[in-house]
């Protein structure tokens, strides 16, 4: 199939790419490197089945694919609060873009959507039936209400036009190709620990996320998008929940990081839980993460030596 990856420049783009290469695809990257870096994809680019086209999915764009997965979005809070206003427009414009190219060349659709859907959960695990409970004024807002209103228009392109979509709810993921200056939790606390910096826990450090590896979460995109039994949303994500402490102790275990922990103000809106249920993952794609912890964290830590 001839595939098309917006945002495939990024950290889970990238290995997205990859993967979809592996199984004998042609991939369209599309990427405006905001958040995405070119040195996730040099490995690819001598490979002509790839093609790398810089643009931003504000603007229309038009392909001729049969697969199209729209992953354009900064992810980490810093990132995607830097420019508010810009990212509710590519969370909403870049899935109507997407949708309008669907519709016109038919072909199934999947959109990156989060656990930000939930907000700060008052029901604990989250199932996908839970409505959520987000601050629409706040600074998650334009991340968390523009996914929010993307998945609006997934499932109303969907009613309306027939268009072939699926929607996935992906929870916190980890892995190499994070940017080390992301912010993000795990990689903040890896490249703190390899500089031998103070580990900056928010907070008093008991709110809690459950991380994913990233090639688990991949395995679980292409099995969503690839069967017709559900269109989602659908949890993805690792159920195994930690506390930022608990995190925090495990980084510096397996970094032999003589570090120290800090606390720093906790930001405004922080979840202060957060778990998948994966009861319909199991159900409809046959899907379970693989991968602890431990070894996923052995794995990214191998990859930021290399960075750092
Ligand atoms: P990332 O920041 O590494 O990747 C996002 C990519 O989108 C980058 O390459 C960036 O340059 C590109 N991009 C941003 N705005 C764009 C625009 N206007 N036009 C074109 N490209 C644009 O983040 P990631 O972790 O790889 O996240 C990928 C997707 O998965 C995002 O949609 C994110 O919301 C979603 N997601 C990720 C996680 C996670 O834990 N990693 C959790 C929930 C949802
Ligand atoms: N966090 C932290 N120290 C950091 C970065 C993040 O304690 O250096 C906390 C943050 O407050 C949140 C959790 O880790 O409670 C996960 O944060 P991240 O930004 O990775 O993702 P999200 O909040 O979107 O789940």
């Amino acid at each position: 199939m001839r595939i098309l990856v917006t945002g495939g420049a990024g950290f889970l783009g990238s290995h997205l790419c990859d993967r979809l290469l592996a199984d004998g695809h042609e991939v369209v990257c599309l990427d405006n490197l905001f958040t995405g870096s070119k040195d996730n994809i040099t490995h690819l680019l001598a490979n002509p089945n790839f093609e790398f086209v810089r643009h931003d999915v504000i603007d229309p764009f038009k392909y001729e694919v049969e697969q199209i997965y729209n992953l354009a979005c900064p992810a980490s809070p810093p990132h995607y609060q830097y420019n508010p206003i810009k990212t509710t427009k590519t969370s909403v414009m870049g899935a109507i873009n997407c949708l309008g190219l669907a519709k016109r060349v038919k072909a199934r659709v999947f959109q990156a959507s989060t656990s930000e859907v939930y907000g700060d959960p008052t029901v604990h695990p989250q199932p996908e039936s839970y409505w959520g409970n987000v601050n629409p004024i706040g600074r998650r807002s334009c991340y968390d209400e523009g996914k929010r209103c993307a998945e609006t228009l997934f499932f109303d392109y969907y009613r309306e036009n027939k268009v072939d979509i699926r929607v996935v709810r992906i929870f916190n993921t980890y892995g190499p190709r994070m940017h080390p200056n992301d912010g993000r939790v795990v990689s903040n606390f890896i490249v703190q620990a390899l500089k031998g910096e103070n580990l900056t826990v928010y907070g008093d450090g008991t709110q809690t996320r459950s991380f994913c590896y990233v090639d688990d979460l991949v395995e679980g995109f292409v099995r969503l998008m690839n069967q017709t039994e559900t269109v989602g949303p659908i949890n993805l994500g690792n159920p195994g929940e930690f506390t930022m402490l608990e995190l925090a102790e495990n980084v510096l275990k397996l970094t032999k990081s003589k570090s120290k922990i800090v606390h720093k103000p906790l930001p405004a809106d922080d979840p202060k839980q957060r778990q998948p249920d994966i009861t319909l993952a199991r159900k409809y794609l046959k899907w379970e993460p693989k991968v602890p912890l431990a070894e996923g964290l052995k794995k990214t830590i191998a990859y930021f030596k290399t960075k750092v």
